[in-house]
């Protein structure tokens, strides 16, 4: 899907130059050239990103963006003008999600765009992410474990430990990947830590409550499996 974006911009020739770059890269662009029009196209249609220019006529940046965040989440870059700390400053606090200061080179923009895009897209994956298994759920965010309604308290590597192997549901995690991506590359304490975890989790998350969940691989390492 082409990502469309959205330039918020009072001087024609910037909106302009911005445009051409961004339509070259593949984006759909649209500008609006004072706030009024910007949040009326915000309103009517969707778009995935908005360059947004604090000093504009009329309704400044500052204010579109707080208007913007009173009824939307989508990922705004201020364009401010060089040195003006303060609207940095006050343009972060009104929720924009990152800025850049005029004259800046196109590369520095683009790869701004794609690195807020990249952000959201990560955080929206994660929010969505409770991972779940039989009566198991694990929320990323809150760092917490239920068996039912029952909370379950886990050690930060208990957690992770869990997390891996859920993320990765049916893919059996050799000893070597789970060393890899818990404990640092450099742990020399050997494969057997991870058995003396499992068993962790096994005693907290098992038996206590009759629930089968993590499957033994001889000799090469653990899965957790739906069952078939
Ligand atoms: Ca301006």
């Amino acid at each position: 899907m082409t990502t469309k974006v959205l330039i918020v911009e009072d001087e024609e020739k910037i909106a302009r130059f911005v445009e051409l770059e961004l339509k070259y890269e593949g984006y759909d662009v649209e500008k609006a050239y004072d706030g009024r029009a910007g949040l009326e196209l915000i309103r009517s249609s969707p778009f995935d990103i908005v360059l947004l220019d604090i000093m504009l006529p009329g309704l400044n940046g500052i204010e579109v963006l707080r208007r913007i965040r009173q009824n939307s989440n989508i990922p705004v870059i201020l364009l401010t003008a060089r040195d003006a700390v303060v609207d940095k400053v006050t343009g972060l606090d009104s929720g924009a999600d990152d800025y850049i200061t005029k004259p800046f080179a196109i590369e520095e923009l683009l790869a701004r765009i794609r690195a807020v895009l990249r952000k959201r897209e990560i955080s929206e994956v994660k929010t969505e992410d409770t991972l779940r298994f039989k009566k198991l759920t694990l929320n990323p965010q809150g760092r917490e474990v239920h068996v039912g309604d029952t909370s379950v308290h886990l050690t930060k590597k208990e957690f992770d430990l869990l997390e891996l192997l859920l993320e990765n549901k049916n893919i059996v995690m050799t000893r070597e990947t789970i060393l890899d991506r818990i404990w640092d590359y450099d742990f020399s304490g050997g494969t057997n830590a991870v058995d003396v975890y499992i068993r962790y989790l096994r005693a907290k998350l098992e038996e206590p409550f009759g629930l089968k969940i993590f499957h033994t691989i001889r000799g090469v390492g653990y899965v957790i499996k739906d069952e078939d």
